[in-house]
């Protein structure tokens, strides 16, 4: 938690809990390690894109498709999701998930590297959030304004990475290189023309980026 523990968990307790799949989802990533979005940024998402309302939604990270879920949950009938996850374990869970969810018409999933799944893609969207490798943040970041429409959104998630991106005092040795890589990308993704940035600190550190033009 990167902002005052009591703010947060006052913040959080003010938030319904979430009942179904969800709130299954919810126990397992607990019990399994899954890093599925902080409840705080899980309603983020819901309130933007509910203002929002994309029609079409990338997502990087899938997991066990805690994220993918909400998301649907969030939108429009009309609205698709497409995720890239690269451990088929995963791809496994959250095909098995999002079916429970009655999501499958809704939620594609692509199986591997982000990398090169996102130079195979060519349509847009409207919507992507980012939840992946965050040492890869600012590759992804180039690759998935080239699928953004004008007027389009990037969330980011993990960007303050427990906090350790706003100070060096929080920093282990061995998560320097991605400390180092978060702030290049938060300092870019900043500076870019044309886009509108701003950083949120709920959960692990979330930014929102606008395509102006
Ligand atoms: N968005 C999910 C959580 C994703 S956790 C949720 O909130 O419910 C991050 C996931 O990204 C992991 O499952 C990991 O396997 C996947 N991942 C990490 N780097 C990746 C890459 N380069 N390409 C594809 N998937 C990646
Ligand atoms: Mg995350």
């Amino acid at each position: 938690m990167i902002k005052k523990e009591y703010v947060a968990s006052y913040i959080r307790s003010l938030y319904p809990t979430h009942e179904g799949i969800l709130k299954e989802l919810e126990v397992y990533a607990l019990e399994n390690h899954v890093p599925i979005v902080e409840r705080e940024v899980a309603q983020l998402l819901k309130v933007l894109l509910k203002i929002y309302k994309p029609k079409r939604i990338l997502e990087i990270g899938t997991a066990i498709g805690y994220s993918a879920i909400l998301m649907a949950s969030s939108t429009e009938d009309s609205c698709t999701i497409e995720t890239i996850e690269r451990r088929l374990d995963m791809v496994d869970l959250a095909k098995e998930n999002i079916k429970k969810a009655k999501y499958d018409h809704r939620i594609r999933i692509h199986y591997g590297e982000a990398e090169s799944i996102l130079k195979d893609l060519e349509d847009k969207y409207d919507f992507i959030f980012l939840d992946a490798a965050k040492g890869q943040y600012l590759d992804f970041f180039n690759d998935c304004v080239k699928l953004l429409n004008i007027g389009g959104i990037i969330v980011s998630d993990n960007v303050l990475y427990k906090g350790m991106v706003a100070s060096d005092k929080l920093v282990v040795r061995r998560k320097k290189t991605i400390v180092k890589r978060l702030r290049q990308y938060l300092k870019y993704i900043n500076e870019l023309e044309n886009f509108e940035t701003c950083v949120i600190p709920i959960g692990d550190g979330v930014s929102i980026t606008y395509r102006e033009e």
